[in-house]
């Protein structure tokens, strides 16, 4: 089956996939609490009515982690990644319908998870399914790896995943939403970064003649951190030319003059600073959290050599930092045969050149990234609505997804 016969099949059943999406949408799987058993049974089913093999695996009793193929094992395998969990809805009298609805009007579909991102998943189930369906046999496999809890931090899903050594592949294709003219290929890393300092304890009274604040330490030292900011990649060829295009991007988003730094420079963010026991006595310990995001083409362990540097240029003693699994920034090549079937996909169905970029933030497909996976990040999307009231997708772009994935299962591996 080539893909305009697998796309002429989604047409004419493409009530289903709407079905399917709606019904994705009326589950609430909403996290935090995160309890996601209902909407795993309700796909675990629907793998069921195709004939799609699957396994549950996890951690965690309520937070279980649907993994199934289809193909042949032994050859090339492409996964597909998408979260079953949404976000919270917040205050439901600042929607304009109901936030679970699942209604379909104008062309949009309503409702917390149309974008982020269960119409994405759906679109991915509804791929594989119509390849099961129409018995399209493949020369590799495709796994499809349902997660629960990447809004909290994907510590029982994709991430435990890896750990476990569930996910092995060539391709990867995490249905996060970012528009279907817009692909992602890479992405910042991330450097969680603590500052301790410590002191000696004495009376308020004697400061600064008798103790040693640890605070004042700290308050030094903080602005000092900015440095880390004139850290930056130097590109040339692909990278150079796709960190352009990202750099313009985040400036038309953010619609923030120099913005577009955060592309291919070190950021650097205070996020919490504690420290001191009361008004009147000298703080033996203070602390400081910061969110260090490091570019594309710069080693982590270059930035934590220059926090050393600063800490010891600063003259202050006392003074230690650790970091929260620091990691660089990871791409993918927009040569790569996924980015190439995707752009070939898009025009053809939409017309339209497809824009690759980086984002300056980071997401689950790291993991994929980290394991040696070609992995992009693609999926329908309506930005506004995210993690915000009305949350909605467009009908049109769950069936280009849909389309899209399809083919780029039968390019890779059909
Ligand atoms: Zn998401």
């Amino acid at each position: 089956m080539n893909r305009n016969e697998i796309w002429a099949l989604m047409d004419e059943r493409q009530d289903e996939l709407l079905t399917l999406c709606s019904d994705l949408i009326k589950i609430p799987s909403v996290n935090p609490p995160g309890d996601v058993s209902v909407i795993v049974r309700y796909i675990t089913n629907y793998f069921k009515a195709h004939k799609i093999a699957y396994d549950i695996v996890g951690a965690s009793e309520d937070r279980p982690n649907i993994l199934a193929r289809y193909g042949t094992p032994g050859g090339k395998t492409v996964v597909f990644n998408g979260h079953c969990d949404v976000v919270p809805v917040g205050d439901e009298e600042k929607w304009a319908f109901p936030p679970f609805s699942g209604e379909i009007r104008d062309g949009v579909m309503l409702g917390r998870g149309t974008s982020d991102m269960k119409c994405g998943m759906g679109a991915f189930l509804f791929a594989v399914a119509m390849l099961a369906d129409a018995g399209v046999k493949l020369s590799g496999d495709v796994l499809m790896t349902i997660v629960p809890d990447e809004e909290t931090g994907g510590a029982y899903g994709t991430q435990w995943l890896f750990e476990n050594g569930y996910i092995k592949g060539d391709w990867g294709i995490v249905a996060e939403p970012t528009g279907m003219d817009n692909i992602e290929v890479g992405q910042k890393g991330t450097m969680g970064m603590n500052l301790y300092a410590t002191g000696t304890t004495a009376h308020g009274s004697l400061s600064p003649y008798v103790g040693e604040n640890a605070i004042d330490k700290l308050v030094r030292l903080l602005p000092m951190m900015y440095e880390l900011r004139e850290i930056h990649g130097s590109y040339d060829g692909e990278i150079a030319q796709v960190m352009e295009i990202s750099r313009q991007k985040a400036k038309a988003v953010q619609k923030t003059e120099g913005v577009e730094n955060i592309m291919d420079h070190v950021t650097v963010n205070f996020g919490t600073i504690q420290g001191g026991v009361k008004r009147n006595v000298v703080a033996d310990s203070a602390m400081a959290e910061l969110d260090v995001r490091v570019p594309i083409g710069v080693n982590h362990e270059d930035v934590i050599a220059r926090v050393d540097e600063i800490i010891a240029k600063s003259g202050i003693q006392g003074v230690t930092a650790t970091y929260d699994n620091p990691r660089g920034g990871n791409f993918v090549s927009v040569k790569d045969p996924i980015v190439e079937t995707v752009r070939d996909c898009i025009k053809e169905l939409l017309d339209i050149e497809l824009i690759t970029a980086y984002q300056w933030a980071s997401s689950d497909t790291r993991y994929f990234r980290e394991a040696g996976i070609s992995t992009i990040q693609y999926g329908p999307s309506n930005t506004e609505g995210i993690h915000n009231y009305n949350e909605t997708v467009d009908v049109a772009d769950i069936v280009t997804a849909a389309k899209v994935y399809a083919a780029i299962i039968l390019s890779l591996v059909g």
